[in-house]
């Protein structure tokens, strides 16, 4: 048994003046461990815990909180999981204990379902999460990619996720959204609902690689 939750669908607007109006997607993963994905901003916290209540879950009950990155509409309740690993990017720690998991070169498995690999390109330090399950008996993949996937309509706009991105690390952000793309069934962006791939999907992206 293996589910995934998008407890809220993350957003973002550009308003004037260069000020943007976003938050997150954040995402709970029941599996043989709990799991939440991406915890908001500070200013999230009871809409969280409120969330968690519909979905019959503590906030002690979570065994892990991964931030696909470090941004601040990322991160902005983890400390409402203290039973949890934290996971912000490649850096894994429990409290004032750091782990060495080598995210850069390997990936992590959290639990037989569910593994956390990095997709460096919105920051050098972007991780996505996968969870492989399995629907009417096929498998099916969930990527849970923060900002390496903006929302779906960064597929037919690529300046979408570019403008946001790190300028340096464009041709690596558009070949691990081509990785990420060709492995997943459905893909829950940063800042979009979650939306269902398809093989037109894959051909774009694979022809906006950068070489
Ligand atoms: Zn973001």
């Amino acid at each position: 048994m293996c589910e995934v939750i998008v407890l809220f669908n993350g957003y973002s607007e550009k308003l004037e003046n260069n000020i943007m109006k976003a938050n997150c997607s954040c995402t709970l993963i029941k599996a043989s461990k709990n799991i939440i994905v991406d915890t908001m901003t500070a200013w999230d916290r009871d809409k969280i815990l409120q969330a968690l209540i519909r979905h019959d879950i503590k906030p002690d009950q979570i065994d892990y909180v991964v931030c696909t990155h470090s941004h601040a509409d990322h991160i902005g309740n983890n400390n409402l999981f203290l039973n949890a690993e934290h996971i912000i990017g490649t850096c894994v720690h429990s409290g004032e204990i750091f782990l060495d998991k080598n995210l850069q070169n390997e990936e992590y498995k959290i639990c037989p379902e569910v593994k956390v690999v990095t997709t460096p390109g919105h920051t050098s330090d972007d991780v996505t999460v996968l969870v492989e399950t399995k629907k009417h008996a096929k498998p099916i993949c969930f990527a849970i990619t923060g900002d390496l996937f903006e929302k779906e309509e960064d597929i037919s706009d690529p300046s979408i996720w570019k403008e946001l991105g790190t300028v340096e690390l464009q041709k690596t952000q558009s070949l691990m959204r081509s990785y990420i793309i060709n492995i997943a069934d459905f893909i829950v962006p940063g800042h979009g609902p979650m939306f269902c791939v398809t093989d037109d999907m894959r051909k774009i992206i694979k022809d906006q690689i950068i070489t």
